[in-house]
């Protein structure tokens, strides 16, 4: 019996094409795997689609003989929600992707903390010193403490601030408070005068950051958001800042990308706007994660970090 390749689909937009191909196919090799990698779709059976929310191909239904959509990307509200996706998602798990949010969300959270603002863009001759507290008198609370959670969480800890954390299941990580539940997102937020965001969009926590809670943070807190835009209530956070509750946002992901140029976080004083580039996945890294899947897959054996449908991450 002739032996048959496993195809797998690139359907990501084109322009990533060219940079995520040659790491695909050197994985692919390193993984003693022979899969036929094609770029697009036209009509023969698939068996793995590597999948990205910007791909062509978004009806799973078309695709015949479809084991398995390997995301691309960690965040997979898009694809949880697709009704045409009837078999297994995994969502990517990317050491490079870990890295770089940890160092994102340091960087500003140090800026932050340290005032940077105030020297770098104030050089107008006015000596004005001004001390920052040390980071050990700087509480900050991290909501999510997965992949990208946990590592941020270490290396806020790492860096000397009192760190709290929250999940939905109780974790624990090293350095840093971990709590859960309603009570512990009061206790987290009542205390931090900085939170990063970085659970994931669901039903359950969609608008997490709504008028209440934004309440419940120290007078002047900052917000570091490189989760997802519907985890904030828009119009909730503009009245924080607009009053003064809330000191500064840093904000990466929006309900809208490209945050259209007439929103007003573009304009507001206390809003820093960065294009969701927290942490991209890493070409290199993540073909490794999606060539061990496919030999997974092909070996019969559980696939890695497998999305939980009913959770919706
Ligand atoms: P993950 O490993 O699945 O971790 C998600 C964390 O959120 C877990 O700790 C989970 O709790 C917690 N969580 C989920 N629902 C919750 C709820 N209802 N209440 C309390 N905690 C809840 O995800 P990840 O890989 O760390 O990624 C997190 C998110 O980052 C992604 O979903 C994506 O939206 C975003 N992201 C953004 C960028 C960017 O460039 N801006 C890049 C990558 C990812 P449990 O531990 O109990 O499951």
């Amino acid at each position: 019996m002739p032996v048959t390749r496993p195809v797998a689909l690139f359907n990501e937009e084109a322009a990533e094409w060219p940079h995520f191909a040659p790491h695909l196919r050197a994985a692919f090799a390193a993984a003693g795997l022979d899969v036929e990698l094609r770029e697009r779709f036209d009509g023969r059976p698939v068996d793995y689609l590597i999948h990205g929310p910007n791909g062509p191909e978004q009806n799973f239904a078309r695709l015949p003989g479809l084991k398995a959509v390997l995301n691309l990307w960690a965040g997979v509200e898009r694809v949880v929600t697709n009704p045409t996706l009837t078999v297994p998602l995994t969502r990517m798990v990317d050491p490079g992707m870990t890295e770089g949010m940890a160092e994102y969300v340091a960087a500003h959270v140090l800026r932050f903390h340290v005032g940077t603002d105030r020297h770098v863009l104030g050089q107008d001759g006015l000596w004005r010193p001004e001390t920052p507290p040390l980071a050990r008198d700087r509480p900050v609370g991290v909501l999510g403490l997965g992949v990208l959670g946990a590592a941020t969480a270490r290396m806020l800890a790492v860096l000397g601030f009192p760190v709290t954390g929250w999940s939905r299941r109780p974790a624990t990580v090293p350095g840093v408070t971990c709590l859960g539940g309603a009570e512990g997102l009061r206790a987290v937020l009542s205390q931090a005068q900085i939170v990063v965001l970085l659970v994931p969009l669901t039903p359950d926590t969609a608008n997490l950051l709504n008028a209440e809670r934004l309440g419940w943070l120290p007078r002047g807190a900052a917000i570091v958001n490189p989760g997802r835009g519907g985890l904030i209530d828009d119009d909730a956070l503009l009245a924080a800042l607009d009053s003064g509750q809330v000191g500064h946002a840093t904000l990466d992901v929006f309900r809208t990308e490209p945050l259209p140029p007439d929103h007003p976080f573009w304009a507001h004083p206390r809003v820093t706007v960065t294009p969701h580039i927290a942490s991209v996945t890493r070409p290199e890294s993540a073909s490794r994660v999606i060539a061990e899947n496919i030999r997974r897959a092909e070996a019969g054996e559980p696939l890695l970090h497998l999305v939980d449908r009913g959770a919706g991450y």
